[in-house]
């Protein structure tokens, strides 16, 4: 019997760039993707901002420039859920990050219940270039009202950590159905090819240097 499908959004968006590149690093993982300096920088500001939202922990001096802006969202009035790690079955039902009946993984940086009122701010960190629309958020959004369908309101904040900039969008739970019929047909087209073993290599900006799958004839074009 073959491992059930679970996906998550960047499973999703890795498989969209390129199934080839995404079966060789994440099924077959028979490749492996060095990360760069500014990845690992990334990655250590994210531990470091969590700190921040969880034990109220100063930042490091490198990164003290983003204290305005975190402490705005730590200090609004309400219920702080920092690293939340969330999982849903085929039912959208919340379900354990590693049990067998998972079906969807996304974890919130930052989320919190206004207090006094039925909306919940989710809040993702972001340490690369900025870029348009809001379709992750949105499935954090979305993911959450089935751990919270008491709420109502939805505001989905991007904090671009490079360029000091936020982002933000806002739903009703009324448009919550939409967010999962956008997805729904993205994630069956992946599952599908997954079934079928199929991978086709699609081109795209990292061929050039930035893709580890060396035996790809559009590898270095
Ligand atoms: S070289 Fe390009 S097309 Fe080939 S696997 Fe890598 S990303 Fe995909």
């Amino acid at each position: 019997m073959g491992k059930p499908f679970v996906w998550s959004y960047s499973n999703l968006t890795s498989f969209e760039l390129c199934p080839k590149k995404h079966y060789h690093e994440k099924i077959a993982k028979d490749v492996f993707q060095k990360t760069n300096d500014i990845q690992n920088y990334g990655k250590e500001a994210h531990k470091h901002f969590e700190n921040r939202m969880v034990k109220n922990k100063p930042l490091p001096m490198d990164l003290q420039h983003h204290e305005k802006t975190l402490a705005l969202l730590y200090n609004i009035p309400g219920k702080g859920l920092p690293e939340q790690k969330l999982a849903l079955n085929g039912s959208f039902e919340p379900t354990g990050f590693f049990d067998s009946d998972v079906w969807c993984r996304g974890i919130v940086d930052y989320a919190k219940v206004k207090e006094g009122t039925n909306e919940l701010l989710v809040a993702d960190w972001k340490f690369g270039r900025m870029q348009p629309g809001f379709d992750q958020i949105e499935l954090m959004m979305a993911m959450m009202t089935s751990y919270m369908p008491e709420l109502t309101e939805y505001t989905g904040i991007y904090y671009w950590a490079k360029d000091k900039k936020i982002t933000k969008t806002t739903l009703s739970v009324k448009e919550i159905p939409d967010v999962w019929s956008k997805f729904l047909p993205r994630v069956g087209h992946m599952e599908d090819s997954i079934v079928a073993g199929e991978f086709p290599a699609k081109r795209n900006f990292l061929c050039r240097k930035h893709c580890p799958v060396t035996k790809c004839p559009f590898h270095a074009e």
